[in-house]
């Protein structure tokens, strides 16, 4: 069992996001430490009365000193705390149904599971884990045990070099945890189209299962049959895949990753499709849209899927200018009635920002746009209500006019 090694009493007036249940607790909130926390240590937080609040791990490395994962005095933090939020996390995953038609999925999806810091995703029989925090850290053992007994995987990879690990104080790991090493290009099944993935040298943790539902909905039949579809941001396919299969007539994937343009090809053969018309251009998407402006090529479906711009409050400002300038150059390349479907995965920009970029966007590329569907992350990256920054995607399927 881990034991608690510090209390941290709250300045006065400071406790109401841990009483509303918000997972972090910022350093700035804090008055008093009592013993000798380390990082990665428990602590209990006090308010400034002394009274119990939550229980949670510490890092003094990071503005946010605590992450919390308990409200209730007499819970303990031991292994039977962890299997219990494991075994919740994998009962709800099953609840879903994705299986047979998808293998890949997310299997904990962090503070929204009530485990911070701790990202489990499943590629058929491998799963690939990242430890993003000091708390997750120190109690990395006890969870791979657990895991390993819920799942049963052949295998588990550990991908704990996102940079947020920085902030914690934590070095970059990349290996194989547990068991067997993945095939270098492993298949999984999304939605019945096959996608090979490469678990340990792949983007985040090798594809992006957050955009499943929206790759659904953008491409439908009725969005696609018989339509040119410029696919910018591919990665290995994603969208242009899901637009072949429902009857696109040319698909054209735009990303800055050869290597995944590649990836992107094969996973069009891996599906028996023969498509000499489609094109893969490596490259910058902005300079690509304008060129594609200046020589008046148009499509009828546009995906916008670009990465993360806004990493932190002060990157906002840029981040929107990007996004605006992306959507404006995208809207003027849309046939009348085009359907553009633009994305960000910017936690720090609210669904209410990113419409209003969209709008200055349209204003300046005098297109009439409606949204005909609002989009967001899939039900295996629940959003957490008292955690509202889980909700990081937001999308929107438009009509350009
Ligand atoms: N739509 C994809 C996921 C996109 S992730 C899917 O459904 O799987 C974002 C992608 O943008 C990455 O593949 C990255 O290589 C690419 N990228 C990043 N910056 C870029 C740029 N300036 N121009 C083109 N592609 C870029």
């Amino acid at each position: 069992m881990q034991r608690i090694t510090g209390q941290l009493t709250l300045k006065r007036g400071r406790e109401k996001s841990v009483l509303n249940r918000h997972p972090w607790l910022f350093s700035g909130a804090i008055g008093r430490v009592e013993g000798k926390p380390q990082s990665g240590d428990l602590v209990q937080v006090l308010d400034s009365n002394g009274r119990f609040l939550a229980t949670g791990t510490f890092n003094p490395h990071s503005q946010i000193r605590v992450r919390l994962l308990s409200w209730d005095v007499d819970e303990q933090i031991d292994a039977a705390f962890w299997n219990g939020r494991l075994q919740q996390a994998h009962k709800h995953r099953q609840q879903l149904q994705l299986e047979p038609a998808t293998t890949a999925y997310r299997l904990v999806n962090a503070e929204a599971d009530g485990l911070p810091g701790l990202i489990v995703d499943k590629y058929g029989e491998f799963l690939v884990m990242q430890s993003l925090t000091a708390g997750i850290e120190a109690q990395k053992k006890t969870i791979l045990t657990a895991i390993n007994q819920i799942w049963q995987p052949k295998g588990i990879v550990e991908r704990s070099d996102a940079d947020v690990r920085a902030k914690e104080g934590l070095p970059t790991i990349r290996r194989v945890a547990s068991g067997e090493p993945p095939p270098d290009t492993l298949v999984i099944q999304e939605n019945g189209i096959l996608f090979g993935v490469n678990l340990l040298g792949g983007h985040k943790s090798g594809f992006y299962l957050d955009q499943r539902e929206n790759r659904t909905a953008v491409c439908q039949p009725q969005h696609v049959a018989n339509k040119n579809v410029l696919n910018v941001f591919a990665y290995t396919g994603g969208f242009g895949l899901y637009a072949i299969a429902n009857g696109a007539q040319q698909v054209t994937h735009v990303d800055s990753s050869y290597n995944a343009l590649e990836l992107a090809e094969q996973n069009v053969e891996r599906n028996g499709w023969k498509r000499p018309q489609d094109e893969y251009l490596a490259g910058d998407a902005f300079d690509i849209l304008r060129h594609y402006r200046d020589n008046n090529q148009r499509f009828d479906l546009i995906v916008l899927d670009p990465p993360k711009f806004a990493h932190s409050q002060r990157d906002v400002p840029y981040a929107c200018r990007g996004y605006k300038d992306l959507n404006w150059l995208a809207l003027q390349l849309l046939t009348p009635g085009g359907l553009l479907a633009t994305f960000s995965c910017s936690g720090l920009i609210s669904a209410e920002l990113f419409q209003k970029v969209l709008f200055g966007a349209a204003v300046d590329a005098n297109r009439q746009v409606q949204i005909i569907q609002t989009l967001s992350q899939g039900p295996d990256h629940p959003v957490l209500l008292t955690f509202p920054e889980s909700a990081y995607l937001k999308g929107f399927l438009c009509r350009v006019s």
